[in-house]
């Protein structure tokens, strides 16, 4: 339910060769290949050529299969340009960049290449990165695409199944389309009913977790404990790059449809409201205000929502201060009762001065009033204050609960 802090490496692995061509010889005869040998084999203008038929092909693919170096580049290939087509994507380009190590092919070499994309309707902004790409027969043909590591956006891995929905595009390389696809279109209608606006919601299901960290160019498991992430296509923190939602399968699929809808929702307003961009805005304010939205309409148990807390409540007793931007970690043990208390500070909020007292608080806040400031002129409170009402509230709930 994090939303992140994406470190952005490319970390392109340079393949050293120069022992494999000399193999045979004896110590005292190895002669080190001359660099000019690598540079007789990169030739950018082909890779540079092979790109943009690859580019115009993004409509065709048949054209697009054609450009690959073997049976299983090819159907990749294909499938790049049918999800290109189901997905609607704008402003894709392809720019050789550079080599970044030898294959084994004699032909070919590893090199990246930066790549622009947008989701028509959805994104702002073109999303940007590099990728590595292998390229064979001298640079005319491809040989794969993100073999090498680094970021690797899910249009690019294969075949995947494209739902549009009112308000949302949902892409999945694996598990239930259908399923997440009306989990969207609802968590899109109440963003909107609350919030207004008509941003649409991009959101991305890999087929496993290894993709996920992929997708995101993050470091193995961090995202092994969560259902999902709202995230910057690219890594990106600019105001205006694109931001989706991407699924971990193998929690998200585990939730039964109430909870799955909660999360979705709770995703939809980080993605709906630029919370990603944000800068500022205490986590407990974007974590509490998405919970707030995802659970407002729901007639759920307070065992279910907030017990949690009640029982850390119980164990170590009323915290002193506002939940701290670091309790937010996915790796704290506690995560459940600060997302919970987070919560219940929006839910104080709420009880003072009303809904829309809140979601005017939430957006002057993501709009760079200080959070302080605007909390003393919208509900006339201090932090202190606040403190107060919020622990003096989940005092109430452990009460409630016994
Ligand atoms: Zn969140």
């Amino acid at each position: 339910m994090t939303h992140l802090r994406v470190s952005r490496r490319v970390v392109p692995s340079v393949l050293l060769l120069a022992a494999l061509v000399t193999g045979g010889c004896s110590p005292e005869e190895y002669v080190a290949p001359p660099p000019a040998e690598r540079a007789e084999v990169a030739d950018p203008a082909a890779a540079a050529r092979t790109l943009t038929a690859l580019q115009d092909a993004l409509d065709d693919p048949d054209a697009a299969a054609a450009l690959g170096a073997d049976d299983a580049s090819s159907s990749l290939l294909a499938a790049i340009a049918e999800n290109a087509t189901a997905l609607r994507l704008s402003d894709v380009t392809f720019g050789y960049v550079t080599e970044t190590g030898r294959t084994s092919d004699e032909d070919g070499w590893d090199g990246l290449v930066a790549m622009t994309w947008r989701f028509d309707g959805f994104d702002v902004a073109s999303a940007r990165a590099e990728i590595p790409v292998s390229f064979a027969d001298g640079g005319r043909r491809i040989a794969g695409i993100g073999s090498d590591g680094g970021r690797l956006p899910l249009w690019l891995t294969g075949p995947a199944a494209v739902r549009r929905v009112p308000g949302a595009v949902v892409m999945a390389t694996g598990g239930d389309v259908d399923r997440y696809a009306g989990w969207a279109r609802t968590a899109v209608a109440q963003t909107r009913e609350l919030l207004g606006g008509r941003a649409g919601l991009v959101v991305e299901i890999p087929d496993d977790t290894a993709a996920l960290h992929r997708a995101l160019d993050a470091d193995r498991g961090s995202y092994d404990a969560i259902a999902a992430v709202t995230a910057p296509v690219d890594g990106s923190s600019a105001v205006g790059s694109p931001v989706h939602v991407f699924v971990n399968r193998a929690v998200y699929d585990d939730l039964d449809p109430v909870a799955g809808q909660v999360v979705m929702t709770h995703e939809a307003v980080h993605a709906l409201t630029g919370a990603t961009a944000a800068r500022g805005v205490p986590l407990w304010l974007l974590e509490g205000f998405a919970d707030h939205v995802a659970l407002r309409g729901l007639d759920l148990p307070i065992s279910r929502t907030a017990g949690q807390v009640i029982e850390k409540v119980r164990r170590d007793g009323l915290p002193k201060a506002l939940p701290a931007d670091t309790e937010f970690d996915p790796s704290t043990s506690h995560l459940g009762s600060v997302y919970e208390a987070a919560w219940q500070v929006t839910e104080t909020l709420v009880e003072r001065r009303g809904e829309q007292a809140l979601v005017t608080f939430y957006r002057a806040v993501l709009d760079g009033t200080a959070w302080a400031s605007a909390l003393q002129r919208g509900f006339g409170w201090s932090e202190a204050d606040l403190t107060t009402a919020w622990r003096r509230q989940l005092g109430v709930l452990v009460d409630m609960s016994e």
